[in-house]
């Protein structure tokens, strides 16, 4: 059986691996990416027309000079990869999607406004503001295309001379090596995996992998920038929503929640009474979105038990990214620096520490 040798392989091509190849590739470096399905598909959990970028991040500070960096690499791939809409963090005072945003806008000197029940109801009438509804409006907070983005990064590859492989499945792997479903070896003494939720079997990490659904609704809330939203009960989940950026309609999801699943066993289709929950936390909230849906999707989160991301080497030469949570997407193009800085120079100036794989444990 044929083998080939690289200076690194990069196994998994979604948001992380391509943007890992895209900055491997940049530095001159003989790259192989291998991805089992095609570029930019729906299978994995980079697609779906939008993902939310945002600086005042309530999860933690500890994320915002990532962010930063973050905000800055898209932009230098293509500023029309990135569309600023403003973005809304709704709570009450107390809960971690308003507190946790304005500890992060306090702790960075980050630009924001803060919002209560009257203000929030004065400027956005779509809203049905709740008496005690705090609001953290960050202008600079938009959209990422991430199919775009995806394709972004494996063309800035390409470019740079790396061997994409696409429909190509990665059987087996050992520091040094993977094997291809069809037989054919790829030798390198680097290798990232960035593989997803795949990765839950791939490198037996606990991840928990869970299935999630997001709808497109009629755009009817001209006023309303992005937000996540902590509605309390009885959904007890967040939601989030994203404005009209590619003219499918205004998107709007439940933030977790979903049931567990295998990421290769078919993706059960969206249900009546999914739909039918969510158009009540519309119809009580943003009552000009509640509507039959235009379109609905589903899509997979690989969480860790902390909902941290798990970024760091496995040993020497063999970088890993995974367990992204639901809120990886906005960090691809500073995770892809990453994992070039860990397999070319055994670490990176950017703090991983939260990150750390032995947590994991
Ligand atoms: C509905 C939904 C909404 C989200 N919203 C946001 C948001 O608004 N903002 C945000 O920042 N994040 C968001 N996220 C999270 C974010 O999209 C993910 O964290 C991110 O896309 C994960 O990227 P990844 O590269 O780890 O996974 P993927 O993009 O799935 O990439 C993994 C790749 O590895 C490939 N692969 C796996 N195993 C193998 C193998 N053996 N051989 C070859 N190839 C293999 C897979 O086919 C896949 O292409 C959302 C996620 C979902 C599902």
């Amino acid at each position: 059986m044929s083998s080939a040798s690289f200076d690194v392989i990069v196994l998994g091509l979604g948001g992380m691996g391509s943007a890992a190849a895209y900055h491997l590739a940049g530095r001159g470096l003989r790259v192989a990416g291998v991805e089992q399905f095609t570029a930019a598909h729906d299978r994995g959990s980079s697609h779906g027309g939008s993902r939310i970028i945002r600086k005042a991040y309530w999860e933690d500070p500890a994320y915002v000079p990532l962010l930063l960096r973050a905000y800055e690499l898209w932009r230098e791939l293509d500023p029309a990869l990135l569309r600023v809409t403003g973005g809304l963090m709704l709570s009450r005072v107390e809960e971690p999607v308003f507190a946790g945003a304005l500890a992060s806008a306090r702790a960075h000197g980050l630009p924001h406004e803060v919002l209560d029940a009257a203000a929030l109801r004065r400027r956005y009438p779509s809203l049905a503001v709740p008496d005690g509804l705090m609001g953290l409006y960050e202008a600079d907070a938009g959209a990422l295309l991430p199919e775009a983005c995806v394709r972004a990064h494996l063309d800035g590859a390409a470019r740079a001379g790396a061997d994409l492989r696409f429909g190509a499945r990665v059987a087996e792997w050992a520091p040094g090596w993977v094997r291809l479903a069809d037989g054919e070896i790829l030798r390198a003494p680097r290798l990232v995996i960035a593989a997803g939720a795949w990765a839950r079997d791939l490198l037996g990490l606990p991840l928990r992998i869970e299935r999630q659904w997001v709808a497109w609704w009629p755009p009817r809330a001209p006023d309303l920038p992005l937000f996540i939203w902590a509605v309390g009960a009885p959904a007890a989940r967040d939601i989030y929503g994203l404005p009209d950026v590619t003219g499918e309609g205004f998107k709007v999801a439940f933030h977790h929640g979903g049931e567990r699943i295998d990421p290769d066993a078919p993706r059960r289709p969206v249900s009546a009474e999914e739909i039918a929950a969510l158009r009540a936390v519309l119809r009580t909230h943003i009552p000009a979105l509640d509507a039959e849906p235009l379109a609905v999707s589903t899509c997979m989160y690989s969480n860790t038990a902390d909902e941290n991301f798990a970024i760091g080497l496995r040993e020497p030469g063999v970088a890993v990214a995974a367990g992204f949570s639901g809120h990886g997407f906005k960090f691809c193009s500073v995770v892809g620096e990453i994992l070039a800085d860990l397999v070319c120079d055994g670490g990176t100036r950017w703090p991983i520490g939260p990150f750390a794989l032995d947590r994991l444990a």
